[in-house]
């Protein structure tokens, strides 16, 4: 930009182009008496001289010059940058209308006729300069409009502080037509290695730790902070208020540059804050008029809006940054949380699913996945539970999470599936409601727990406990009528020994009676060998004998008893090391134990504990049932094993069940003994031959 600012004082310099040296007083006496400076030539070259030398505000030219005539000097000067805008005002002796077209042709501002009055002469005069100040001043705003929008644009997607202070220093400096240019702007986190980054390229910016700072030196390329006296520039910015204006003395300036002679400053402020600072030098004091000042305050302002922005966008980006780690942190947390809540329904031996209210499932477990029923996990979540339970009735389906939702309660329903090895497979089936964030039942769960060991256990308890019964009414029928059939018996034999010895002589009907007594004694006989196997039903229902590991007898026998009301305040123990396989009836064997137990559990109804122990014993595997319940009488022991011996109330004990075991063990080729301490408890033992030993005799073991 030109040294031509817009001047609003009225002294004007006026350059008088004219041979007549009595004009040229006339003119040069009427201008410099209203204040004006005056420059006067006689001929064109002597005004270019002038005019090279220094610029003027207006000339006013005579047409008739010697040599190059005031015309060609006008469309010279015209033709020339420096002078394209020049108010030039032609004068002419002659008032003809060939003369005014072909000046105003030239280039020419104005015509005046000489002799012109002082009065119109000052008054055309002015009125070109203003003219002339008026259009400097459009242009003028006009190249600060488009520099400002320029550099607007730039600082829009100048995001970090080194460019923001690049781009602004760039900008000034070309637009000010300045001798360097200097932007500095203080960095909100100290030390911050991003922000350090250069911009590359031909730039040699570079960031201290505390500032972002860029100079155009007079080369016009951008170098770093190191022309600028950073430390003397933050004193200044830490004044209050720190504001823009000239220095002019050297001790004052803030660029290390021997040649300047100006420098103009404005801090970028921003809401009352110094931020950083523009620094302007100039060679002459001339080239930093009015309008350099104003675009160099526009611009810093520009430049503070710019890095405010650069240093939201920096506190944003590195909070996003350490945001994203914390999200990723919790993401990884949650995710943990997740999988260990994952892993826990998924070892949860029951299989497990969750719906919500619009019957999509939300959850499925592993053992959900497993199975004659299972259905892979993938295949099931997010589907509707009807679409994947086909094999399940709709409606009834439908029935029990209706109630599980509107009801709120929880429901367990037994159910039976028959696998498709044919076996059949019992599930406790509960429907539980599950509320999250209200008091409305959001979800439904489904457990399945395989019941099918407690159930088939309660069913042979049930068969134990009918055999029973049937041994007894067996066992009671056979005790009644074996003495009846044995009288009838031995009357029989002693009449046929009365017959022999001919105590009813020799009649013809002796006969028919021998043959009576004889078919009596027989059938009587008959019915005894009946009644006997009867009774052996009742005791010994000898099954299939296989390999049997006492060890896993004494677990299922405990399993079933822990499952058991009675057994509530019984601690049961198991203790089975490693012992050998004996042969027999696994179901018979654990009937054996199981009777002991029971009557172990209650012989302590306040509790106590039962000890369910096996160990190799010699040739054969000993069992031990003990307890710490209230001891059997010494009278008692030798009958504790008849059968219909009670001590239990009616209805309460058969006093079968020793009966019984002592049948299973003596099948079996072992034997019981009992050991019993009033008050301290009582040890029962079944000694049973190993496998191996068996084998060996190629028989039991008696
Ligand atoms: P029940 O149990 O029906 O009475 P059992 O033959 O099982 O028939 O037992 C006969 C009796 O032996 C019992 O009534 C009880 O008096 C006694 N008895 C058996 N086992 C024990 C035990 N562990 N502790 C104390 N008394 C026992
Ligand atoms: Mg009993």
């Amino acid at each position: 930009m030109s040294g031509s600012s817009i001047q609003t004082a009225k002294s004007f310099t006026l350059l008088i182009v004219d041979d007549d040296e009595r004009a040229r007083d006339f003119l040069q006496n009427t201008f410099e008496s209203a204040q004006h400076q005056v420059k006067v030539a006689a001929d064109a070259p002597t005004a270019l001289r002038l005019l090279h030398r220094e610029p003027c505000d207006l000339i006013l030219l005579d047409i008739e010059l010697p040599g190059i005539d005031g015309l060609a000097l006008c469309r010279l000067l015209r033709a020339q940058e420096a002078t394209r805008r020049l108010p030039i005002i032609v004068i002419s002796a002659h008032d003809d209308e060939e003369r005014k077209v072909s000046a105003f042709a030239a280039g020419a501002d104005d015509f005046i006729v000489k002799p012109a009055t002082r009065r119109e002469l000052l008054s055309r005069v002015g009125t070109q300069i203003e003219a002339a100040q008026r259009e400097r001043a459009l242009v003028g705003s006009n190249r600060e409009l488009g520099f400002l929008a320029d550099l607007g644009r730039g600082l829009l997607v100048a995001l970090e502080p080194l460019q923001v202070v690049r781009r602004v220093a760039g900008a000034t400096y070309e637009a000010a037509n300045a001798a360097l240019c200097a932007a500095m702007l203080e960095l909100p986190q100290p030390g911050d290695g991003e922000q350090a980054r250069a911009e590359g390229g031909t730039t040699s910016a570079v960031t201290l730790s505390e500032a972002a700072a860029c100079v155009f030196d007079r080369e016009g390329s951008a170098e770093g902070g190191a022309l600028i006296d950073q430390t003397k520039l933050r004193r200044w910015l830490a004044t209050d208020p720190a504001t823009s204006g000239r220095l002019e003395d050297p001790a004052e300036f803030f660029l290390r540059d021997e040649a300047h002679r100006i420098e103009y400053v404005a801090p970028l402020r921003f809401e009352g804050r110094a931020l950083g600072a523009l620094v302007v030098a100039f060679d002459r004091a001339e080239d930093c008029g009015e309008t350099e000042s104003r675009l160099i305050d526009a611009a810093a302002q520009q430049a503070a809006l710019a890095a405010r922005i650069s240093s939201l966008y920096e506190a944003a980006r590195s909070s996003s940054a350490s945001l994203a780690k914390e999200v990723e942190r919790r993401t990884a947390e949650a995710e943990a949380q997740r999988r260990f809540t994952e892993a826990i329904i998924d070892t949860l031996p029951v299989s497990l699913y969750a719906v919500d209210r619009n019957h999509r499932i939300v959850a499925w477990n592993r053992n959900r996945e497993l199975g004659g029923q299972g259905i892979p996990r993938g295949e099931a979540l997010g589907r509707n539970i009807f679409d994947v339970l086909t094999r399940q009735r709709r409606d009834i389906l439908e029935r029990e999470f209706g109630r599980a939702f509107e009801t709120g309660r929880m429901e367990r329903i037994e159910q039976e599936s028959i696998a498709p090895d044919g076996t059949a497979k019992h599930w406790l089936v509960s429907k539980v409601p599950m509320r999250v964030g209200g008091d409305e039942v959001s979800h439904v769960i489904t457990v399945g727990e395989d019941i099918t060991t407690r159930v088939e256990a309660n069913r042979a308890v049930a068969r134990t406990e009918k055999l029973a019964a049937v041994g007894r009414l067996a066992a009671g029928v056979v005790h009644e009528i074996n003495n009846p059939l044995a009288t009838i018996a031995a009357c029989a034999e002693a009449l046929e020994t009365r017959v022999a010895e001919g105590a009813f002589g020799q009649s013809t009907e002796i006969e028919d009676l021998r043959e009576y007594l004889s078919l009596i004694r027989s059938e009587a006989f008959r019915c005894k060998t009946i009644t006997n196997g009867l009774l052996d039903f009742s005791r010994n229902r000898a099954g299939q004998h296989a390999p049997v590991e006492l060890g896993e007898v004494l677990e299922a026998a405990a399993r079933l008893l822990r499952h058991q009301k009675r057994s509530r305040n019984v601690e049961i123990v198991v203790d089975a090391t490693d012992v050998a396989a004996v042969s027999g009836d696994a179901g018979q064997l654990q009937q054996a134990v199981i009777i002991l137990a029971e009557n172990a559990i209650d012989a302590m109804p306040q509790g106590g504990t039962l000890l369910l122990r096996t160990r190799n014993e010699g040739a054969g595997v000993r069992v031990e049932v003990c307890d710490t319940g209230v001891g059997i009488p010494q009278e008692n022991l030798a009958r504790i094993f008849d059968p219909f011996f009670t001590t239990k109330e009616v209805g309460q004990g058969t006093g079968l069940g020793l009966a019984v075991c002592y049948g299973i063990v003596t099948e079996h080729g072992g034997r019981v003994a009992v050991d019993s301490v009033i008050g301290r408890g009582t040890t029962f033992t079944l000694v049973l031959p190993s496998l191996s030993e068996e084998r060996l005799d190629g028989g039991r073991v008696s």
